[in-house]
């Protein structure tokens, strides 16, 4: 259907007589296409809050206290218990959480995977883009 709008076009243009290259075109929605995306990833991102990078671990566990259940048996196991491990200055930091933390924790990590995402899209379009606006060959 878009290839049909744009064959539409080349005719019209074409019967006036003002027939540029082809290519020249496609580079010219192209550049439209990636900034549109570009804008949209923007938004995305700037629509984020919450953002970090790591795991979030949840376990139960036994305290060693004499007498206490959770020696036994595992479903009187304490917690659940959160941490977060991410890497800072390469070493692996592990962080006790709350519950409510844990909960925000999860979304923020939930969201630097999808701002990831979103910038290695961000790279496709630029380097569509720059192919687009700055073609190596005129
Ligand atoms: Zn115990």
């Amino acid at each position: 259907m878009r290839l049909r709008a744009v064959q539409s076009v080349v005719s019209i243009i074409a019967s006036h007589g003002q027939v540029k290259p082809h290519r020249q075109r496609s580079l010219a929605a192209q550049a439209r296409l990636s900034r549109q995306r570009i804008e949209k990833i923007r938004a995305a991102i700037g629509a984020t809050d919450y953002l970090c990078s790591g795991t979030l671990y949840e376990h139960l566990s036994r305290c060693g206290k004499a007498g206490c259940r959770c020696a036994e048996d595992p479903a009187a196991r304490h917690g659940p218990y959160y941490d977060w491990g991410h890497m800072q200055a390469g070493k692996l930091v592990r962080r006790r959480l709350s519950a409510a933390q844990a909960l925000l924790m999860r979304q923020a990590i939930a969201n630097y995977r999808k701002v990831k995402k979103l910038l290695r899209d961000w790279e496709t379009e630029t380097e569509r883009l720059i192919e687009a606006e700055a073609p190596r060959d005129p």
